[in-house]
């Protein structure tokens, strides 16, 4: 255990191992390859959320602002980063919103019960359609550009809107340690690049042209941005809206954006950094902005879930390649595209479990942790120091809260997983289905079943 662990963090893995076990003696997880029916329904991979994790995390986001800034704070979460219409529920009854990037995304918040007040619209290309939904709703919007902005400029004309509208901008001000994932460098594709010629001014005129224009929009990017460069992003946006209010006269900026982006460790059961010490650092660092004069709206995604997932999958076959010991699961590049594909930039941690769920021991062995796909990088983890595993094991990958299982990629047609929020009290553990697996006669509809016949008889 790291020195930064604390009960919470060592409560959470008690409560990851009670699930494991009880996954096993619940029959979510098909318990062992030689003892399994033909009729078994169980399946080899399922994802798990631990619901007061979830219930946890929102609670201390939301005492960490409440903290620092006596405004208003709308938080919400990205809709992104575990797209599950239950998590958005959960969130929404814990005080989060919603921020949709999508029409899906939005659908997903509708559908959770999540309203229009507490949901932020900020996909880069919204079409015309979106928009006169979202203003007539009353759904937040952050213009992107200023192609957008004239469209808004459009419909505000044309209909009254509740929805408050802001400008999302870049402060290029750089990027973080994963390139995919860094939105302020020079030439990002989101917002208005504020470091260009001209850009500036323009905005500055922008807000003086439109007194409907009251927030301002910024997210510099997510896992792998150094908190100082989070922190710089949000002060730059902080000084513009400081600018544009004393060009115009007035608080016309009421709401600062400041978007997501925290960091998770995803080396220990530890919550570092946590939300609370990054609203102290924002707190320190841009003082103005914690002064009560700003509402402030939060986006973080992340943050908030990777450390509530678990992806649980049964080890099928065990072998030896060049002398190197290979388990291959049932967990891969479906459930895992960003670890199979960037192993560098995304390493999980991963458990070994005995077949009936308990925490596997014996000396460690250095293995690769295999995934179903039929191709040669499909690696949870390399060369992983880990008890030996045998067929009928489960292994673990923790951290899977956000990005992972919820983003199903169908390699090989493998089926998406069921999901399963997990509640522990007195001994007893209970399980919620939060996404049924996936049937194959699901998988063979996706997968243009109903035109079987279209491209060889025409119809
Ligand atoms: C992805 C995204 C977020 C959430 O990022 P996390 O790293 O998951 O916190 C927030 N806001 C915007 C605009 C995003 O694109």
């Amino acid at each position: 255990m790291g020195i930064a662990e604390n009960a919470a963090d060592s409560a959470t893995a008690v409560r990851r191992d009670a699930a494991v076990r009880a996954a096993v003696e619940q029959g979510l997880i098909a318990p062992d390859t030689t003892t399994a029916t033909a009729a078994s329904t169980a399946a080899p991979i399922v994802g798990l959320l631990d619901s007061t994790g979830i219930q946890d995390a929102a609670a201390a986001l939301r005492a960490a602002f409440a903290q620092v800034t006596t405004a208003p704070v709308h938080h919400t979460f990205a809709v992104k980063a575990t797209p599950l219409v239950p998590v958005l529920r959960l969130l929404h009854a814990a005080g989060i919103g919603a921020e949709v990037a999508s029409p899906g995304e939005l659908a997903l918040a509708q559908a959770a019960g999540v309203p229009p007040t507490h949901t932020v619209l900020d996909s880069p290309a919204k079409t015309p359609a979106e928009l006169r939904q979202a203003l007539a709703l009353g759904i937040a919007v952050n213009a992107d550009n200023r192609q957008e902005l004239a469209r808004i400029d459009a419909l505000v004309a044309s209909a009254p809107t509740g929805s408050p509208i802001g400008l999302r901008v870049n402060p290029q001000i750089g990027g973080g340690s994963i390139d995919a994932l860094s939105t302020a460098t020079a030439t990002s594709k989101f917002g208005v690049a504020l470091r260009d010629a001209g850009a500036r001014d323009w905005v500055v005129r922008a807000y003086a042209d439109r007194p409907w224009l009251t927030r301002l929009h910024t997210h510099t990017g997510s896992q792998g941005i150094p908190l100082d460069l989070l922190a710089e992003g949000i002060q730059v946006a902080y000084e513009l809206a400081e600018e544009i209010n004393t060009h115009v006269g007035r608080q016309q900026i009421d709401t600062v954006d400041i978007g997501g982006g925290l960091p998770v460790n995803f080396a220990s059961d530890a919550t570092t950094p946590t939300h609370a010490a990054y609203a102290r650092l924002l707190r320190e660092r841009v003082p103005g902005l914690f002064d009560g004069r700003y509402a402030l709206v939060t986006e973080f995604g992340r943050s908030l879930l990777a450390k509530q997932g678990t992806i649980l999958a049964r080890v099928e076959y065990t072998k030896k390649s060049g002398g190197r010991p290979i388990a291959i699961t049932h967990a891969g590049v479906q459930v895992a595209a960003r670890t199979v594909y960037q192993p560098e930039s995304w390493p999980l941690r991963i458990l070994a479990y005995d077949a009936k769920g308990h925490p596997k021991t014996g000396p460690t062995v250095p293995q690769d942790i295999a995934g179903p796909a039929c191709f040669a990088g499909d690696l949870l983890a390399e060369n992983r120091p880990l008890p030996l595993l045998e067929p009928g094991d489960l292994v673990a990958a923790l951290d899977t809260g956000a990005y992972y299982f919820a983003h199903h990629y169908t390699y090989n047609s493998l089926a998406r997983p069921g999901i399963y929020g997990y509640t522990t009290s007195d001994s007893e553990t209970r399980f919620a289905t939060v996404r049924t697996p996936q049937t194959l006669k699901d998988l063979v509809a996706e997968s243009g079943g109903a035109h079987a016949r279209t491209l060889t008889e025409g119809t």
